[in-house]
């Protein structure tokens, strides 16, 4: 017999039974790549056997589990209806966009546990999309107990990947992972914890023996998480407290360009506004981060703040995510700021050859003053003359490490940060720890909030009817679908070429609609972008491009195709983009048919609140530990294990902790101290992996 080989954390997964080549590279794609990345891929759910209803004992809305025999399954345009029973009763299961792995799971007479929410369907019981596990027959059957679940991915389903199978991999690390695992945070700290050994954690949460004892088994991966990210505000705070050039205010220049803005700022633009000037003329570096709801004016205050910097010959970089973005804050700045005589500039990634060279040319030797752009002015080739200020919007789209490479590229130059998602400002101190925080909450006057209303299929014919009485009018909307990727494709989620044939051919034609979607070049988006905005089109129909900051106080109606695809924060930075001007907006969401009951329910609660705090709030209580994907765009830093509203009482304990570190209060061997320098750094590549892809 040959002793199997032992694994580590950082062994490949293929090393792993069960997985082979396929599998592995399936996984590699979900951003599992190690034996640590598999063991941290928490199970969504568990299904507990222990706990097995009757049919007949069900009651409706209850989350339950029952054990049954397949009846029948049919299926009818992709959706899977499974008839189950058991001695008492029968339920009916059902599945929209049901995959061919489904259909053949379900044959006649095979025995399943599933659990899920108990509706009621013509009359009968019926669970969507329920959890499932085949239990094998009399002979082979399945272990009783608590069974994971985890989070699926149908590219997990076509390799056979299930939850059995996930399990019996897992089981295969722990078995031949070393007793001891390495340890990062130091023996001092984790004996006040008492937390149980990395590895028994491991052990509990894919195969824990009561529900009740799980949370004890989480808590350490939940604290070790929240515990680096916040050393490492720690360590960012510590090295931004230095010394910083003052730029005394504007005085004169502000007055001129304050004489053509054609509005007056309100309290809170004002308030933010002196706020950013006093840390510029303070003598510290300023490390601060402006946040406002959509629309609140967040760019006005920037184009203000930045004056003083200009005036002193120094140079002010604004990095914005999108070439779309940039555009428009450049082309908003150029209006106000070239006739006070400031040179504005702007640099995407489709700036090229002799054009870059020349524009680079002016950068270095400070010709320009203002240079807006994307990650294409983090390039190397790119050098400022004298960096005062460094802005950086919608900030969550970048990784800590862009925003400091872009830094670098002055000596210590001040650093302002926007972002347009509201969080509870405890938790903005939480999560961005590093910087101050000013706050607009105040919208500019005569906004009305924009009409939110839930169109199902059936209203669709009304709903264009009400669109071309609003072109008539010369109003302009926007028609806004999921992005469209290879996997969503097979899910049939309609394009947005067959959505603007469709409108062309049938409900609005005549109308002039503009396309807009991720696989145009950038000269090509921003020509269809700036046309929508010159009035050319009287509808954008659109993925999510748009998303952030696009301005044009024309358009008034937002339809948003498969709204359940989009996250809250999401969609609210969706809806900010009509109720610009001031006339009367709509946002018209439109569920896809296949749209589970949850998910109704979810979009039910966005129709009725246009406050982006509360919105915020209900993005984060909904988000569940574990969950890998879908919620990017709301401009939390993603965690694996923390969840930021419910563990607040971990994090307060974590935060204490990690004050006590820097104080002293452990005593740190120099191994451990070396090993939490290491826990940052893969911290920051995780940090780096997470927030680069929203
Ligand atoms: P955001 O905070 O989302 O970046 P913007 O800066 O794009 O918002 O501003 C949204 C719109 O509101 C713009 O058209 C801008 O000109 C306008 N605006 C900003 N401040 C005021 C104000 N005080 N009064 C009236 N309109 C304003
Ligand atoms: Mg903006």
């Amino acid at each position: 017999m040959t002793v199997p080989k032992a694994l580590n954390l950082v062994s490949s997964v293929d090393e792993v039974h069960f997985i082979g080549s396929k599998r592995a590279q399936i996984l590699r794609s979900m951003g599992i790549y190690s034996v640590e990345d598999l063991l941290c891929y928490v199970p969504r759910t568990y299904l507990d056997r222990s706990t097995i209803r009757t049919i007949a004992s069900l009651a409706l809305e209850e989350y339950a589990t029952v054990l049954g025999r397949v009846l029948w399954a049919r299926e009818w345009r992709k959706r899977l209806s499974v008839g189950l029973a058991d001695d008492t009763g029968r339920l009916e299961l059902c599945w929209f966009r049901s995959g061919d792995y489904l259909k053949e799971k379900f044959v006649k007479g095979a025995m399943f546990t599933v659990s899920g929410r108990v509706g009621i369907y013509r009359g009968g019981l019926q669970m969507v999309h329920p959890e499932f596990e085949q239990v094998g027959d009399e002979n082979e059957s399945a272990p009783p107990g608590i069974m994971p679940i985890y989070p699926m991915t149908e590219a997990l389903r076509r390799v056979h990947f299930d939850s059995r199978n996930f399990q019996k991999s897992v089981q295969d690390c722990l078995d031949r992972l070393s007793v001891s695992l390495p340890q990062r945070l130091p023996e001092s700290l984790l004996n006040e914890k008492k937390f149980p050994s990395l590895k028994e954690c491991f052990r509990y949460i894919h195969f824990p023996q009561e529900i009740g004892h799980l949370p004890r088994y989480m808590e350490r991966f939940k604290y070790e998480e929240i515990f680096f990210f916040l050393l490492k505000m720690a360590e960012l705070r510590g090295k931004s407290r230095t010394h910083g050039v003052p730029f005394l205010p504007a005085g004169e220049l502000e007055a001129d360009v304050r004489g053509r803005i054609p509005f007056q700022l309100t309290g809170a633009q004002e308030r933010v506004l002196s706020e950013i000037k006093d840390d510029l003329r303070g003598g510290k570096i300023m490390h601060r981060l402006l946040q406002g709801d959509v629309g609140s004016g967040k760019t006005v205050v920037v184009a203000l703040a930045m004056l003083g910097v200009v005036r002193e010959g120094a140079q002010v970089a604004i990095m914005a995510p999108t070439e779309i973005l940039a555009a428009q804050h450049y082309d908003g700045l150029k209006r106000i700021l070239e006739s006070s005589g400031i040179p504005v500039a702007l640099l995407t990634g489709g700036v090229t050859g002799a054009a870059r060279e020349e524009l680079d040319q002016r950068i270095a030797d400070g010709g320009v003053r203002v240079v807006v752009g994307t990650h294409a002015l983090i390039s190397r080739t790119t050098c400022f003359q004298r960096l005062g200020l460094v802005v950086i919007d919608e900030q969550h789209r970048f990784g800590v490490h862009q925003r400091f490479a872009l830094k670098g590229k002055g000596r210590e130059p001040h650093l302002l940060v926007i972002s347009a998602t509201p969080i509870p400002r405890t938790l903005a101190m939480t999560l961005y720890g590093d910087l101050d925080i000013s706050i607009i909450d105040e919208m500019p006057p005569g906004r009305k909030p924009v009409k939110t209303r839930l169109v199902p299929e059936g209203k669709r014919g009304d709903m264009y009817n009400f669109l071309r009485t609003c072109i008539a009018h010369g109003r302009q909307v926007f028609v806004i679908l999921p992005l469209i990727s290879e996997s969503e494709k097979r899910d049939e989620l309609k394009s947005a070429i067959a959505m603007e044939d469709y409108l062309n051919r049938g409900p609005l034609r005549g109308a002039r609609i503009g396309l807009m979607h991720g696989r145009l070049k950038p000269a090509e988006k921003e020509k269809v972008m700036e046309q929508f905005r010159a009035g050319g089109f009287d509808v954008l129909v659109s993925t999510t491009v748009v998303e952030v900051g696009v301005d044009v106080p024309n358009a008034t109606v937002m339809i948003v195709e498969n709204a359940e695809c989009f996250g809250f924060s999401q969609l609210h930075q969706l809806r900010g983009r009509v109720g610009r001007g001031h006339i009367e907006s709509f946002c018209f969401v439109m569920p896809s048919p296949q749209a589970v009951p949850e998910a109704m329910e979810r979009l039910k609660m966005f129709c009725s609140t246009a406050d982006g705090f509360k919105i915020a709030e209900m993005d984060f209580a909904m988000r569940g530990p574990g969950e890998m994907s879908g919620f990017r765009q709301s401009g939390m830093p993603e965690f694996r294990f923390i969840n930021l509203l419910r563990d607040h009482k971990l994090i307060a304990q974590a935060k204490a902790d990690v004050e006590k570190l820097a104080g002293g209060g452990y005593t740190i061997t120099g191994p451990e101290s070396a090993r939490l320098t290491q826990g940052l750094t893969e911290y920051d590549h995780l940090q780096e992996k997470l927030l680069q892809t929203g």
